[in-house]
């Protein structure tokens, strides 16, 4: 090692000498000996190239060590951490989609630090099924005969297609062929699950007679798409999910229904628009529904697969379903999350999703009033922090025409409108570098805060005093 550093000019003090250092040796003793040499190693190294490429004189054995210091603190420091969410997009995928509930989040810790019968029967003292902890409920809020429960809605759409129709043909509306955020192509799904998609109708109208027209020997099922993330306006036409699940009926298929977006409740009673339910989609006919965990649900990530019995039973028994399989920790907080649907009443106090979605306008401003000279006091000089009504958006696919009336946190800089680009840009990044870090969304020639889903004001007032815009 030595040897890579010229003999002839040794500017650089050896591992050795760095690792025996009293910081360097504490560093040992907090975080273990292998992490700290390796870090001593790379400093070192680091150096040694930027004296090849001749930058001046070596750094001095106190820069090596303040180096060292900074160099472990960057490899434990974590990098999945928590940040505000003030885009106005609630259940944002790059953000995590829902947040749970303090119930589920208890859930996970009670089950998770130690043993659990996740496939113990406790009754009989035999192995059990990951399923038993979850189907009861699934069953009674939807309605349905059977639930499963998979890694997420995209794993459940390929675990079905996969089971119900492999080698054989899929009839889907041209209309339904959607892509959702993050690569999830439904022709895509359909190839991967070994199934030949059978494009019917056209993109704006489809009717039940070019479904009838597709069907054939080599027909596994009728399938509907909740299109959620887009609307088609205009001259259109979908089949309905009664009539195409008649129609599956009569020759024999199982009609299989992708809502996306499941909601267990009716969403109108919350003053927010109407979305499909899985006890809807199974009353008109469907004999599988999927759905999501983490979108309006509001649980973790997770897939689930509720309907007919025997169909669930051919599902469950494709290999494919060990490999999507749910961890403990997603079951506990999901089987807590569907329990928590038991009391509807009490929903909206409970779960951070439906609070943040059903959050009032007057609340969000008098958070704005509240915030807004903190806001102002913290970006100083230069900038201009006004309080604007603004709208913000359910997210992930969901709903996407229906926007919530809000109020935002907006920061313009004093420059005009010139320069204002770079200075925006500034204060973005100085938002994200706080110790929880802040996303907003630059819009209008603004950097605004959309103060629907902020829920610990304390916090976010308290850290507003590292701000430092550069
Ligand atoms: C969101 C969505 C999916 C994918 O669900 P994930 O849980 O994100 O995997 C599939 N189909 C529809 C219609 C969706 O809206």
């Amino acid at each position: 090692m030595a040897k890579a550093a010229s003999p002839a000019r040794p500017v650089l003090p050896s591992v050795d000498r760095l690792l025996r250092h009293a910081s360097v040796e504490g560093l040992s003793s907090v975080h273990g000996r292998p992490l700290v040499t390796d870090a001593v190693r790379e400093v070192l190294d680091t150096a040694r190239w930027a004296l090849k490429d001749d930058k001046g004189a070596a750094p001095g054995e106190e820069e090596l060590l303040r180096r060292i210091e900074v160099r472990v603190a960057d490899v434990l420091r974590p990098s999945l951490v928590p940040v505000f969410n003030l885009t106005g997009t609630v259940l944002h995928t790059n953000l995590g989609r829902a947040a749970l509930p303090q119930e589920a989040l208890d859930a996970v810790i009670a089950v998770s630090g130690g043993a659990s019968n996740l496939e113990y029967d406790l009754d009989t003292g035999r192995r059990g099924d990951r399923d038993d902890h979850i189907e009861e409920v699934i069953c009674r809020l939807t309605g349905a005969e059977a639930a499963t429960v998979v890694n997420n809605n995209a794993a459940a759409v390929l675990l079905v297609l996969n089971t119900l129709a492999m080698r054989k043909e899929v009839p889907v509306s041209r209309g339904q062929l959607i892509e959702i955020g993050g690569a999830f192509r439904i022709p895509d799904i359909m190839k991967r699950a070994g199934c030949k998609l059978c494009e019917v109708g056209t993109t704006n109208r489809t009717h039940l007679k070019d479904f009838e027209a597709a069907i054939g020997p080599s027909t596994a099922l009728l399938m509907a798409v909740h299109t959620s993330n887009y609307e088609v306006q205009g001259f259109t036409a979908e089949v309905p999910e009664d009539k195409l699940a008649d129609l599956a009926h009569r020759h024999d298929l199982p009609c299989v229904v992708d809502l996306g977006s499941g909601t267990l409740i009716d969403l109108e009673a919350f003053g927010l628009p109407h979305e499909p339910t899985p006890a809807e989609a199974i009353a008109s006919g469907a004999d599988l529904v999927t759905f999501s965990g983490d979108k309006l649900l509001g649980g973790p990530q997770a897939g689930i697969i509720v309907g007919r019995k025997d169909l669930v039973a051919k599902v469950r028994k494709n290999p494919l379903k060990r490999a999507l399989r749910l961890d403990k920790m997603t079951i506990a907080a999901l089987a807590t999350v569907f329990r928590l649907y038991l009391d509807p009443d009490r929903l909206t106090e409970r779960m951070p999703a439906l609070r943040s979605l059903t959050r009032s306008p007057d609340e969000i401003r008098a958070l704005a009033e509240r915030l807004q000279p903190r806001l102002a006091d913290a970006v100083g000089d230069g900038f201009t922090v006004c309080i604007d009504d603004c709208h913000s958006q359910i997210g992930s696919g969901a709903l996407p025409v229906d926007l919530l009336p809000s109020a935002a946190l907006t920061v313009r800089p004093d420059t005009g409108r010139r320069g204002a680009g770079r200075a925006l840009k500034r204060l973005a990044t100085a938002f994200r570098q706080l110790p929880q870090p802040v996303i907003g969304r630059i819009q209008n020639d603004a950097f605004s805060l959309d103060l629907r889903c902020l829920e610990d004001e304390a916090a976010f007032v308290d850290q507003l005093r590292h701000l430092s815009v550069k």
